[in-house]
């Protein structure tokens, strides 16, 4: 809470216990929840809270730039405190989504420039594997 309030206030971001709870979810998982599932557990404290809300509250911290979405290609979008861009894997077997350890693709972006006329100025990466459970 005490980490959060400032962040919000410098987005300019009305504080409400909607957007901390969702926020302060997803500051404390690694493990990339769709929005059905941050309601699933958020609901267990915030019994009054809608998954209309939740979706509500995701959106505008998405616009605001405090976590991102992530779109492995399943029709739905997954959430992930962590803003800065950084590489994801997916497990083609249990389907769960993990980040990779000291992984940066921040010269990929240069790369791909000098084949473009573009100017890039972002990416995202996804990988598809099979995690440790599932080999
Ligand atoms: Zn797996
Ligand atoms: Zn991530």
């Amino acid at each position: 809470m005490d980490i959060i309030a400032p962040i919000f206030k410098e987005k300019k971001l009305k504080l409400t216990p909607q957007r901390l709870a969702v926020y302060n979810y997803l500051l404390n998982t690694t493990s990339h929840p769709s929005a059905d599932i941050i309601y699933t557990d958020i609901h267990i404290q915030y019994p009054t809270m809608s998954l209309a809300t939740v979706y509500k509250a995701l959106k505008t911290l998405v616009d605001v730039g405090l976590i991102q979405e992530i779109n492995v290609g399943e029709g739905n979008f997954r959430y992930d405190g962590n803003s800065l861009s950084h590489p994801h894997v997916q497990c083609l077997g249990c389907g769960k989504v993990d980040d990779f350890k000291d992984l940066s693709l921040d010269n990929l972006n240069s790369s791909a420039d000098e084949h473009t006329d573009y100017k890039i100025i972002s990416n995202k990466v996804y990988f598809y594997g099979y995690c440790p459970d599932c080999q």
